[in-house]
């Protein structure tokens, strides 16, 4: 099955980067969020984004035009009924996320694939709260969507080998590499990173180090593109918390507890990249 219209729930940096790929990839797309502000914030980020595409001569001006013309952005998630394909990628916590699932369950036909985007929870029990299990699906897209080559798919317990292969389909079409995992608290990739990153949490409230002296000796001592400080403050660090809790939950092992300074950070509502203030102080 080709997908023609992609519904995208969530505008923020990734229903918004993939809203972006999709109508790149050719794809009519109808993005859906909470209120006007959020969808005009997505907007702004895809048009910022493909602008830099032109700069780079990437993309012509006209390229822009007609990408932008392939994407719908709605606050009802009704319009979703037209939708042969949806993901969804809204905030990091389950509960919210089986209530979207819910509502999309009752307003998108039968046959049609929902998956999430989540990074860490249970794609069988986002698939309970829908009467569709077999055409339930994880499509985890790496962030930022436009530049990261990775789709991780997640086959729930119930999970059809065709809604598989139709998704693994529609992330090639989207000009991405795609690996499978098992059903398991923050799949491979969560289930490896984060706890570097909740590590570099536990350095820096020790102080065994300074934020950028942390950074820095992981950039260049292990050679990855930026240290793992800077990394979480890019990734969100409510999204970073929510997945520890998941994985501490999940997993049952105190070696995955979230680090108190972690957690403290999300309190103060420092969320990183996205709020102007994380690890780091993005403001000026
Ligand atoms: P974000 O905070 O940038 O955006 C979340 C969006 O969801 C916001 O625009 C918010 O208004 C919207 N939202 C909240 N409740 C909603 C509802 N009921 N209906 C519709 N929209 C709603 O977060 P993000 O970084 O884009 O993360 C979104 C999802 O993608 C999460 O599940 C996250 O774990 C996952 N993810 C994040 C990353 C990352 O690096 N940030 C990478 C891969 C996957």
């Amino acid at each position: 099955m080709t997908v023609k219209r992609l519904g995208v729930v969530g505008a923020g940096q990734m229903g918004s980067g993939i809203a972006q790929v999709a109508a790149q990839a050719g794809i009519d797309v109808l993005c859906t969020d909470l209120n006007q502000d959020a969808l005009d914030r997505g907007r702004a980020a895809i048009d910022k984004s493909l602008d830099r595409l032109v700069k780079k001569e990437k993309l012509t001006a006209a390229d822009k035009d007609a990408v932008l013309g392939r994407l719908a952005f709605s606050t009802e998630v009704a319009g979703h009924a037209e939708s042969d394909f949806v993901v969804e990628a809204a905030t990091e916590d389950e509960s919210l996320k089986k209530l979207i699932f819910q509502s999309l369950d009752e307003v998108v036909p039968a046959g049609v694939i929902l998956a999430s985007n989540t990074s860490s929870i249970s794609i069988t029990r986002l698939a309970a709260a829908t009467s569709r299990p077999e055409k339930f699906i994880g499509m985890h897209f790496m962030n930022p969507v436009p530049i990261m080559k990775l789709v991780e798919v997640i086959r729930g317990i119930g999970t059809s080998d065709e809604t598989y292969r139709t998704t693994a389909a529609l992330a090639e079409r989207m000009g991405k590499d795609t690996t499978v995992s098992r059903d398991f608290p923050g799949f491979i990739a969560n289930r490896i990173l984060m706890p570097m990153l909740n590590e570099a949490f536990y350095a820096l409230m020790e102080g065994v180090g300074s934020a950028e002296d942390i950074d820095t000796t992981m950039k260049l001592g292990t050679n990855q593109p930026m240290g793992p400080l800077t990394l979480a403050d890019f990734i969100g660090l409510d999204t970073c918390l929510a997945i520890m809790d998941v994985l501490h939950q999940g997993l049952g092992d105190a070696k995955y507890r979230p680090c108190p300074l972690l957690r403290q950070y999300v309190d103060a509502g420092w969320l990183g990249k996205k709020t102007g203030r994380g690890v780091y102080d993005y403001r000026a």
